[in-house]
């Protein structure tokens, strides 16, 4: 897709943070630690269920703030299925992550009946759960600018989407078609499954940018974009800011465009909203897109070797610190006179970059690349994103960014000069 401007991990937190600032300490429901009474050294069975449930939840706010939201849905779901009423820590965790991930409806189940509840803070760090109430007020605010009807997508026992849609139309049912197919290609891409996806199908222009504005810190969508792909949802807008209409929605090339967003949104989901350099971001997607489409590799082939030949190759920190005004140069959308980038096209030199990365991972490796990113980033907290994924390319592929990056030029070069 185009325009893509990734919600951050670190933005979601904030939100939550800010949240947090204002509150007093939580009305615990949960009985705390040792207030059942007991013998000395004569533990009842009453004492080992808190201490086994303390862990449990101790274990998934450690799962969360890893990032790692689909082992939390995963496993925790049907746990929280088993138990009337659920545990109150066992509940929040389980809610906050289906916030961040879009599953709102989920989400206010979980956390309506916790009143005030947030789990002791961490009183080795400065950080402090936000109350689950805080939590469900920004869920109701986010739900109101979801389009009003759902419909359901099973893929065999799996909920695959909850896609909310304004008019159940012609074009409506085009996009509930393709979704299927866009999500078989991510999966066989990214190498694992992917709890439930929340899709919003804007009939109405000023619906999609009132959401994209609402959830994005006042960010207006690009003018050319149809769709965005976040952690949060896969939004799909029938008319892009020209009023352009879709081309027929169940060609190959929309299924191509549909997947392309819907990789965005589950890239995300693995990373957990780590700042990727977004030309490795929208290479990724459009390297998917290539699944789909395979007949576009010898055109994409064709546009870097006049990219080469033009003189058009962004540098590295070009690529990393101003792709998105590199692209509103190649799409008419600037007013910048910015002639370095004048015969550039970003999303075309990402993908080449990410085609040959993927071709120097070993097989099956992206995920674990992805996830490692997304450890990495936990564990380091003081590092900067493209020091983290300096890292990680070395790790993986035996080079640092720079030397990829000068391997990479020598590639194209020797290819298409
Ligand atoms: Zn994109």
């Amino acid at each position: 897709m185009k325009g893509k401007k990734p919600i951050c991990w670190l933005c979601c937190w904030v939100i939550l943070m800010c949240r947090a600032a204002f509150c007093t300490a939580s009305d615990s429901v949960i009985p705390a630690k040792g207030s059942i009474e007991s013998q000395p050294n004569s533990p009842t069975p009453q004492d080992s269920t808190t201490q086994a449930t303390d862990k449990l939840r101790h274990e998934y706010l450690q799962l969360f703030q890893h990032g790692d939201y689909e082992a939390i849905i995963d496993r925790l779901t049907p746990l929280l299925h088993k138990s009337s009423p659920p545990d109150s820590g066992l509940a929040y965790v389980h809610g906050l992550t289906s916030r961040i991930i879009g599953d709102l409806d989920t989400a206010a189940t979980d956390l309506a009946p916790l009143g005030n509840y947030a789990p002791d803070s961490d009183a080795s760090t400065w950080f402090s759960w936000p109350p689950a109430s805080a939590i469900w007020q920004q869920v109701q605010f986010r739900r109101q600018l979801f389009p009003a009807h759902l419909k359901v997508l099973h893929d065999g026992e799996t909920l695959r989407f909850n896609v909310y849609y304004d008019d159940m139309t012609d074009w409506t049912r085009d996009a509930l078609s393709v979704l299927p197919r866009a999500y078989a290609a991510n999966h066989d891409f990214l190498g694992q499954d992917f709890s439930t996806i929340t899709v919003l199908l804007f009939n109405d222009y000023g619906h999609f940018t009132d959401y994209v504005r609402a959830t994005r810190w006042d960010v207006v969508p690009p003018k050319y974009a149809h769709g965005i792909g976040s952690l949060e949802a896969l939004c799909i807008s029938r008319y892009n800011g020209y009023h352009q209409d879709w081309p027929a929605l169940s060609s190959k090339y929309s299924c191509a465009t549909v997947a392309h967003e819907m990789n965005h949104s589950l890239v995300e989901r693995m990373i957990a909203g780590y700042g990727l350099p977004r030309w490795f971001m929208e290479g990724l997607a459009v390297d998917l897109q290539t699944r789909i489409t395979p007949e576009d590799v010898p055109t994409f082939g064709r546009l870097i070797r006049q990219l080469v030949r033009q003189g058009g190759i962004l540098s590295l920190d070009d690529l990393t610190y101003h792709f998105g005004d590199s692209v509103q140069v190649y799409a008419g959308e600037s007013t910048q006179e910015l002639e370095r980038w004048r015969n550039s096209n970003a999303y075309q030199q990402g993908y080449s970059m990410v085609n040959y990365f993927l071709r120097k991972l070993k097989p099956g490796d992206l995920p674990h690349f992805l996830t490692d990113l997304r450890e990495q980033r936990y564990t380091d907290k003081s590092a900067r994103s493209r020091q983290i994924f300096d890292q990680q390319t070395h790790k993986y592929l035996g080079l640092s960014l720079d030397e990829f990056y000068t391997d990479w030029q020598s590639f194209v070069q020797r290819i298409y000069k």
